[in-house]
């Protein structure tokens, strides 16, 4: 029978399938000085938080901010794109038909989101008129930073075939800026999912 000593004994480095990776020995970084690792089995939920807080702001500290902690972040960002749950016109019935099984446009983790405060993808698309604008940019406020937006649509992107009447905004990037153009009267869902795709490219290429 194993007695409790012997089940919480750190085992030897040369038992550890882990090899150096055992908990409580030090963790070998390629051309770094070694980062402390903590025994974490050992830490209750109080301890954890700021041993995990301390060893991220010296892995930021020793590592640069540029080279560690921004490609994680843009890993995570660009394949959890939550896009705003809304529709302004006819390329909204696109922009829904995208999410649909034939299109599944989830298996990019791209997940609606109903309110701008979980959102941090604004998709615009249908015509926006000048009475909807200054909703626009509140619900662009509220959402998350970072935040992206593509005008899916000549209606967004331009004014579309109502681009010389009154009512209408000639381009959506005249009240928000716009990342990602999509062209097409309307963009199909296959449109729509090139454009996040691209999206996706400009988060990998994010630099700050
Ligand atoms: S671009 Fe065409 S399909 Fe899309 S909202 Fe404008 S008129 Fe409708």
């Amino acid at each position: 029978m194993t007695t409790p000593a012997a089940r919480t004994a750190t085992p030897a480095p040369s038992e550890s399938p882990a090899g150096d990776l055992a908990l409580g020995k030090e963790l070998p970084m390629a051309d770094q000085p070694a980062v402390p690792f903590v025994e974490i089995e050992t830490l209750r939920v109080k301890e954890f938080i700021p041993a995990a807080k301390e060893a991220l702001s010296s892995l930021v500290a020793e590592q640069g901010q540029a080279r560690v902690i921004r490609p994680v972040f843009n890993w995570a960002g660009r394949n959890s794109l939550f896009p705003l749950h809304w529709g302004l016109a006819c390329c909204a019935i696109e922009f829904a038909a995208g999410f649909g099984a034939r299109w599944d446009a989830e298996r990019f983790g791209v997940v609606p989101r109903s309110s701008p405060r979980q959102a941090d993808l604004m998709i615009v698309n249908g015509t926006v008129t000048w009475k909807v604008a200054h909703k626009l940019i509140t619900l662009y406020e509220q959402m998350a930073e970072p935040k992206w937006v593509i005008a899916m649509g000549n209606c967004a992107t331009g004014g579309g075939p109502f681009r010389t009447a009154y009512s209408v905004v000639p381009g959506v990037d005249k009240l928000v800026p716009v990342d990602v153009y999509i062209a097409g009267c309307p963009p199909r869902p296959e449109a729509m999912l090139d454009g996040i795709l691209k999206l996706e490219q400009l988060i990998r290429e994010r630099k700050e």
